[in-house]
């Protein structure tokens, strides 16, 4: 078995663990395969695992390997996104996380009534308001998802977040809490859930059983994956 047969067994065995931990049903849980920087070929390994959901950051490599890898499986954009790019954007993926502004959701909006396709969409919350980090605080985040109700070819799903960098991902906990609670208020007042189950994007490849635990629907790992970058 190869390098990537091997770490997407171990990584599935655990992200089953931890929702079985919690009494979740290990199929609410999604692995989002972080590709950016990684060769064609790993990535060919992963999909002839079964893996069909990918993580990409930057728009020009994502369009190079939707292109050279085709259809069937689902490219989820996760970096930040260029209101100016946002025509590529909406051909390309299947799912954007990023949403942080309502310039870029009516950049996208735009786009994707001219090519008759919705999105659905993810808006980044900055958890740990951090200066260098993109999204918005928690306290914008309803202001924005009721802006986003305009738009008829986006579909708000959920939320996505990166919390600081902690060596322990206990650390994390309390970050990806905070997301959850966010969500769950959201769905309350009408803004989330109109979609099908809230989904919460969060944990990466030091923190995703963590995050796990506190709810997540999707985590998005690379290195724990592909190996180092
Ligand atoms: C790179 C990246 C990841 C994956 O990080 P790993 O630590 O390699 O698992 C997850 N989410 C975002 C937003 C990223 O930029």
């Amino acid at each position: 078995m190869g390098m990537v047969a091997e770490n997407i067994e171990a990584i599935r065995a655990r992200m089953r663990g931890a929702a079985e931990r919690v009494g979740r049903d290990p199929d609410s849980v999604r692995l989002v395969a972080v590709s950016k920087r990684q060769s064609l070929e790993v990535i060919r390994e992963a999909m002839a695992c079964g893996q069909t959901v990918f993580g990409e950051n930057y728009l020009q490599e994502a369009e190079e390997k939707v292109a050279a890898l085709g259809q069937g499986l689902a490219w989820h954009c996760i970096g930040h996104l260029q209101s100016n790019k946002a025509r590529i954007a909406a051909e390309i993926f299947d799912c954007i996380e990023t949403i942080d502004r309502l310039k870029l959701a009516k950049a996208l909006e735009i786009r994707l009534a001219e090519l008759g396709k919705t999105m659905p969409v993810l808006v980044q919350i900055n958890v740990g308001g951090e200066a260098q980090k993109a999204g918005v605080t928690p306290e914008e985040a309803g202001q924005l998802c009721r802006e986003l109700q305009q738009f008829p070819h986006l579909r708000l799903q959920g939320l996505m977040t990166m919390p600081p960098f902690f060596e322990d991902p206990e650390e994390s906990r309390g970050y990806f809490r905070r997301l959850r609670l966010l969500g769950d208020e959201l769905a309350a007042q009408g803004l989330l859930g109109r979609h099908g189950m809230v989904q919460l994007s969060m944990g990466m490849s030091g923190d995703f059983e963590v995050a796990i635990e506190e709810g997540a629907t999707l985590v998005r790992v690379g290195t724990a994956l592909f190996g180092e970058r």
